[in-house]
């Protein structure tokens, strides 16, 4: 499909109005709907335009039962106020909204300190717009390390940089490796490893490698990847053959989550070897869509030449990012968050969620038809597969019905070397209760006796059937 194209259509067909939507009059306001896919030829009023379009938009689903998804559906009235305030600041203008720019500066020192940078007044790091726009600037980052130290046969020579990860990466890094010319060097699953091999990755490094990419935790299963084996496995390949390779850690869900409940494990900046990390606010750091971060462990991992400056009050100001202009809206709404929940808050509910996810975890693989991949321990997301001896149905059968009650599952096959598996994947966020839990277990026991009497699997179209997201 093309990107964003007209609907190549004949015209449309004039379609009638809701009198009621003409105001004043609802005889004569409105006689026709405005044309779609064209701009009307002139104005309407402003409650005309509001209805029509909060009407369109009620079809949207219900954004509470989107068991697919990360990123945050619910946040606190006092947050929805205080975005509301901000919505007409611009990140950029850091001249204008300096207190917009302090709130940005204090996330970034509070995240180093939770992520244990051994000086986090050196760290450095900005607010993008998720993840993925903060994985382009670390990798950007890594990229221009390398072809600094290796200035004497990059670009002149015939070398191509690579970056080493998982197959089960996040999109954003391929689509890293596609924009900035890199090759994607990925480690394939194998059996029940669904995830990197520290040593397989390793073994992938060369002198052309930028970096290696870990992730805490991957949107395959919620598994936590193990960065502090692979930091190990870079080590003692640098012992062997001195090559000094990078690890940025793509912390999109994790970095907001094993800081509060898994305090022990060491994946951060405490080890030397990781450059650079990122989270999406807007994930598990409890913010509406709109806000990531990215941090380095201290200015030698970040090229001062990547990094420009603008103007503030009458000095300027370094910034590192994709975009120019931005709303502020989501930054102030971290800062709010943080304020607002501290460690105690942030493990409470983390803690909450995910004992829903072990919770129903435990309680979909009690109903006997399917085989858990993962429980919910890590990230508060787990992955189901159909039991061996159940062959009426498939993930997608299950997926596809599940949304006739409401909720989005999404089902999906394994990359390399698992292609022969495919699963289910419940994410569970802040917002899902117990309560909804229940109701969607409920659900779920409901349809079982349906999909065990069909014949064979019926889901023909399998990409329909699902909503597919990582
Ligand atoms: C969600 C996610 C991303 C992309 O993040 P956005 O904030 O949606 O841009 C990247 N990596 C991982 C591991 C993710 O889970």
């Amino acid at each position: 499909m093309p990107l964003h194209t007209g609907p190549g259509t004949p015209e449309e067909r004039p379609r009638s109005m809701n009198p009621f939507y003409g105001e004043a009059n609802p005889v004569v306001e409105m006689t026709e709907a405005p044309p779609r896919h064209r701009l009307p030829a002139g104005p309407m009023l402003p409650t005309t335009a509001y209805q029509l379009v909060h009407d369109e938009l009620m079809l949207d689903g219900n954004s509470r039962l989107n068991l697919a998804t990360f990123v945050t559906t619910w946040m606190e009235p006092q947050a929805g106020v205080l975005m509301n305030e901000c919505r007409d600041k611009n990140m950029i203008d850091k001249d204008e909204y300096p207190r917009t720019a302090e709130l940005e500066r204090r996330c970034v020192a509070m995240l180093a300190h939770l992520w244990n940078a051994p000086h986090p007044e050196a760290a450095v790091g900005c607010s993008t717009t998720g993840s993925s726009e903060a994985c382009m600037l670390a990798g950007m980052a890594l990229k221009r390390r390398w072809a600094r130290r290796n200035a004497d046969r990059y670009p002149s020579g015939n070398v191509r940089p690579n970056l080493v990860m998982g197959v089960n990466v996040q999109v954003c890094w391929e689509k890293f490796c596609n924009f900035w010319e890199v090759e994607a060097r990925q480690v394939p699953m194998e059996g029940d490893r669904f995830h990197i091999d520290p040593q397989a990755a390793a073994d992938l490094c060369d002198e052309n490698t930028i970096g290696v990419v870990g992730i805490l935790g991957s949107t395959f299963d919620g598994s936590y990847e193990p960065i502090a084996e692979l930091c190990a496995a870079l080590d003692a390949l640098q012992e062997r053959t001195g090559l000094d390779v990078p690890v940025h850690v793509d912390g999109a869900s994790g970095a907001m989550i094993a800081p509060f409940l898994d305090e022990d494990l060491v994946w951060d900046f405490r080890l030397p070897r990781v450059a650079s990390i990122n989270t999406s606010g807007h994930k598990y750091g409890l913010v509406y869509p709109g806000v990531g971060w990215a941090l380095w462990r201290d200015e030698e991992a970040l090229p001062e030449e990547l990094v420009f400056r603008v103007n503030y009050l009458g000095g300027d100001m370094p910034t590192f990012a994709l975009n120019f202009s931005r709303p502020g809206a989501q930054v102030a709404a971290q800062y709010y968050t943080f304020l607002r929940l501290g460690r105690e808050g942030y493990r409470a509910v983390q803690q909450t969620t995910r004992n829903v996810a072990r919770g129903l975890a435990e309680r979909v693989e009690s109903l006997g038809d399917f085989r858990l991949l993962t429980r919910g321990d890590e990230l508060p997301v787990f992955a189901f597969t159909t039991a061996p001896d159940v062959e009426a149905y498939d993930v997608f059968d299950v997926s596809r019905r599940l949304r006739e009650y409401g909720w989005l599952v999404p089902a999906y096959t394994f990359p390399a070397n698992r292609q022969d598996l495919s699963v289910l994947r419940i994410v569970c966020r802040n917002g899902f209760s117990t309560d909804l839990a229940d109701l969607f277990l409920e659900d779920l026991t409901r349809l079982l006796p349906e999909l065990r009497r069909q014949p064979h699997p019926l889901t023909r179209d399998k990409e329909a059937a699902t909503s597919f997201h990582h």
